[in-house]
């Protein structure tokens, strides 16, 4: 880490433990005061200060949702933690790394990525219906050292935050809490079954203090155990509730499909989950990836359209709750489309295979015979690259689901090879199981594009020439 890193670092870190101080000592009335001293520190350059002023008015209002957000993560959240993710990710990752990722992305004329995910092992204690991780089999695992080795080489790309995906990634628990130690500049989150969270966990993951969690959980315990087995619901509630009273961040992690969207989307969920202290929900669309998946299990246009205009009500200051809702296929619009292939995200899997995206199960390179970089420079990367966005309508990002003959063009033209450890899956076989959708889907989405208001996207494209289309 250069000098100047190191010492505003270390300088954030002092203040940030003073303004946790009060947290400690009341947040419902110090909440303001908080943002008052966060302001004068933040003041010093690193961000604008405009978004703290908006907190600032938002904090007088008791009804509002962040407000709410806020509190409650000062209030149940462990004061480590929380100190850990807001320095890795605020001004490790958030600043000093977004830096280096763009720099290296002018230097070396690639995708660069903000996040890394891989799979740790392909074992999991579960068999979900439709989950790829069911039909790998417990065959294959990264070992520390390559693990280690992703963590390091990402770093010096300027990569400070590393999702943990599988298989049931804390069946490797006591490595992954060496790997989190042994990167303290690093934010982890795991996905997980939570079936191996317990006490003696939960105290190991107080001390590290950069471990986030993302449980699975699709709803009621009807429709969360047709997919996930019986008994899943139940084991899931007692782990959210071990990592509540250890004050551990965690959130949940929900697939929705065709079957289960009434009940991921009713308030009796999202009510229940911020009861037991969840604090974001990623939600994703069900992808027909794999030998058995079900494209009748692919959530409707009509449960698409839906799911767009929940989030958006979920997230209004004045309409929603007090939880972080994000949904990584209706929200394409904040970053510009598909994040895949390394433009900020890219995916590993168990067996050292190089991919664009955990739903995306093709590759040309694997971490036991390529660096990160020269995956990020090789034809399939380079593919995503270059062909990003896969729509100027950001409701259809993907080159799978909404575009699937960018995925087989992708594939076929750089020979990339089926990353499927079981048996190899065919692009056109993969891709004819979206055909219906997308063609479905288009019109709905292009007519919600044409009759709704867009932000203005923070991320970039490299294609586009001066006066193109860069964002
Ligand atoms: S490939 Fe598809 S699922 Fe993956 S990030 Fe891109 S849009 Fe999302």
């Amino acid at each position: 880490m250069a000098l100047k890193q190191k010492a505003v670092v270390k300088a954030a870190s002092i203040a940030l433990d003073r303004i946790l101080k009060y947290a400690d000592k009341d947040p419902e009335k110090n909440f303001v005061k908080i943002l008052d001293y966060a302001e004068k520190i933040i003041g010093n350059g690193l961000y604008p200060i405009e978004n703290i002023e908006k907190m600032k008015k938002a904090a007088m209002d008791p009804s509002n949702i962040y407000t709410q957000l806020g509190k409650g993560i000062l209030r149940d959240i462990d004061r480590d933690i929380v100190h850990h993710f807001l320095i890795t990710l605020g001004i490790e990752g958030g600043y000093f790394g977004t830096k280096q990722v763009r720099a290296n992305r002018e230097k070396y004329k690639c995708n660069i990525p903000w996040i890394i995910l891989f799979d740790p092992t392909s074992a999991c204690n579960l068999k979900c219906k439709g989950c790829w991780a069911a039909e790998y089999g417990h065959r294959q695992s990264l070992s520390y050292d390559e693990m280690d080795s992703i963590v390091t080489q990402g770093k010096a790309l300027g990569t400070h935050f590393y999702m943990l995906t599988g298989g049931e990634p804390l069946i490797r628990k006591n490595d992954i809490l060496l790997l989190c130690a042994a990167h303290p500049d690093c934010a982890f989150m795991s996905y997980t079954n939570g079936t191996l969270i317990d006490d003696a966990f939960c105290e190991e993951v107080k001390k590290v203090g950069n471990l986030a969690f993302a449980l699975s959980i699709e709803g009621t315990e009807e429709s969360n155990d047709f997919r996930r087995g019986a008994g899943a619901y139940r084991d899931t509630m007692r782990a959210l509730g071990l990592l509540k009273k250890h004050k551990c961040l965690y959130g949940i992690s929900v697939c929705y499909t065709s079957k289960n969207f009434s009940y991921v989307t009713s308030d009796a969920f999202l009510d229940a989950m911020i009861d037991a202290g969840v604090k974001y929900a990623w939600y994703f669309n069900y992808m027909p990836v794999g030998h058995t998946a079900d494209k009748a299990l692919i959530p409707t246009p009509a449960q698409r359209k839906a799911m767009y205009f929940w989030l958006r009500k979920m997230r209004n200051s004045a309409t929603g709750k007090p939880i972080m809702v994000i949904d990584f296929q209706d929200d394409g619009e904040y970053v510009g489309g598909c994040i895949a292939g390394g433009r900020n995200y890219f995916h590993i899997n168990s067996a050292g295979d190089i991919e664009p995206c955990v739903f995306i199960h093709y590759s040309d390179a694997n971490i036991r015979t390529h660096t990160l970089l020269q995956a990020l420079q090789n034809p399939l990367f380079m593919a995503y690259h270059r062909g990003q966005p896969f729509n100027d309508n950001h409701l259809r990002p993907c080159p799978m689901l909404e575009n699937p003959d960018a995925l087989r063009k992708m594939v076929h033209e750089t020979g990339a090879k089926s990353t499927n450890l079981i048996t190899a899956e065919d692009v056109d076989t993969l891709c004819g199981r979206c055909d219906d959708f997308a063609y479905e889907w288009a019109g709905v989405a292009d007519e919600i594009w044409r009759t709704t208001k867009h932000p203005k996207t923070y991320t970039s494209y490299y294609r586009d020439g001066e006066k193109g289309l860069r964002q």
